[in-house]
């Protein structure tokens, strides 16, 4: 292909497989058809990706691990707390720039133990104070629950740093993070070392063990999915109803582990606080959570995966999860099943395998219309799993029934073209019109 030729495509976002000619990686995910006349494989598309894996140090590195996370809390405490003071002061936030720079001025002087630790350690700290920020003027002005920034705990946040790629070198099995050096990794061959940008890797402490995640951007040859429409319904009785069939039980990983999670609270909160035995208790109960959280996400990723790489196009409900967690009967239920990350994955995997994803409206009402004649009842309380239209005379289980009606929702919003609603803003809980000056005000310093 001529240089020029190819300059012109990529004018237009057309691209090639990567044998046919290296692809451009462009600023956002893109899919176009490979332009290459006898390759008929699929869409190139550009994705991000997260890896992340268990690391395995030595004490001491362990040690550095520890420090440049608690460098990164500092900074960003010293940030968030500096701009309230700013604001409360002036009546004017302080740019990102101006609190970085006003941390390496008063570094060498004030806090020279930093320099004990890789430079990006506070400066994406600081980076994520920003972004603390911007998000919360967001939300403020799509009016849902604005939420300010808070300050991290030692006790209980999660400890962890960020540095950028460019500063990263992965091996199959081992990483070198700055400063710290060459740190070996649990699993090896898992981090991608060869064809992929690495963006990032933040470092991580759970449960007393310590983790890398590294994002990587990369060019994959997504299939021209051709597979058939699904539609998905979620709920507690199922975790998730297919319209084809499939049937997923919620696993209720929480519900299993509660007796076990209830013993070794009570046994932590007679322990004397500070003690060697509290620590240790502590230890436990996080294990426990972790592990269970283990459990949940490796069923989230099977069933995701699953309903990203065998249906072209998936449907599900856009669930109002924050609104139905604040029902007290169900909360527990509903945030054990979690659904919420269950429609993230399939957001992102979906692309992977050339599938869409349709969320439908929230007002879209999946189970009471009738997926034959499409007739509509008026109330169909949750208790009543089955039912029969009036019209048509069909008999209806009720996810099922939603299931059909998804994947009909879905295949409509395709082909029609038309745009799905966006999702509404969550109204204010309290009702009252929120302003930043208010944050400010409350937080404390
Ligand atoms: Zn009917």
């Amino acid at each position: 292909m001529t240089r020029g030729k190819r300059e012109a495509m990529i004018a237009l976002g057309l691209r090639t497989h990567p044998e046919h000619d290296p692809p451009i990686a462009g600023k956002s995910a893109c899919s176009v058809r490979c332009l290459e006349s006898t390759c008929n494989r699929g869409f190139l598309v550009l994705i991000q990706r997260g890896y992340k894996t268990e690391l395995r140090p030595t004490v001491e590195q362990a040690n550095q691990l520890a420090r440049h996370c608690g460098v990164a809390r500092f900074a960003f405490n010293w940030a968030l707390g500096r701009k309230i003071e700013h604001y409360q002061a002036t009546g004017k936030t302080l740019t990102y720039k101006e609190v970085d720079a006003e941390f390496n001025r008063r570094k060498p002087e004030e806090w020279p133990w930093a320099y004990e630790t890789s430079k990006w350690a506070h400066g994406n700290a600081i980076r994520d104070c920003e972004k603390a920020f911007d998000n919360f003027f967001r939300r403020l002005k799509q009016g849902g629950p604005p939420g300010f920034p808070h300050f991290r705990s030692k006790h209980r946040s999660t400890p962890k740093y960020r540095v950028a790629g460019e500063a990263v070198k992965v091996e199959d099995d081992r990483i070198r993070l700055p400063v710290i050096g060459w740190v070996l990794l649990k699993r090896c061959g898992y981090l991608p070392t060869s064809g992929v940008k690495l963006l990032s890797a933040t470092v991580s402490q759970r449960a007393g063990r310590w983790f890398v995640s590294v994002n990587v951007e990369k060019t994959i040859v997504a299939p021209e999915n051709q597979g058939p429409a699904v539609g998905l319904d979620v709920g507690l009785k199922s975790f998730v109803v297919g319209s084809d069939g499939s049937r997923l039980d919620p696993p209720k990983f929480f519900v299993r582990s509660l007796k076990k999670l209830r013993r070794l609270s009570r046994q932590h909160s007679r322990k004397q606080k500070g003690s060697a035995n509290r620590r240790k208790s502590a230890d436990k109960l996080a294990k426990l959570h972790f592990r269970i959280a283990c459990q949940r996400g490796d069923f989230l990723h099977k069933a995701s995966h699953h309903y990203a790489s065998n249906f072209g196009l998936v449907c599900i409900e856009d669930l109002h999860i924050k609104g139905m967690v604040r029902n007290r009967h169900l909360a527990r239920a509903i945030s054990d099943a979690g659904w919420g990350t269950f429609g993230v994955q399939l957001a992102y995997k979906c692309p992977w395998y050339g599938g869409k994803l349709v969320e439908a409206d929230r007002w879209y009402k999946s189970s009471k219309t009738c997926s034959v004649c499409g007739e509509e009842i008026g109330e169909l309380p949750l208790s009543i799993r089955e039912w029969t239209c009036h019209k048509c005379g069909t008999h209806h289980d009720r996810d099922e029934n939603a299931s059909n009606n998804l994947r009909e929702y879905g295949r409509a919003a395709v082909t029609a073209r038309t745009v799905v609603k966006a999702r509404k803003p969550a109204e204010n809980p309290a009702g009252e019109t929120v302003t930043q000056e208010a944050f400010y005000g409350n937080s404390k310093l």
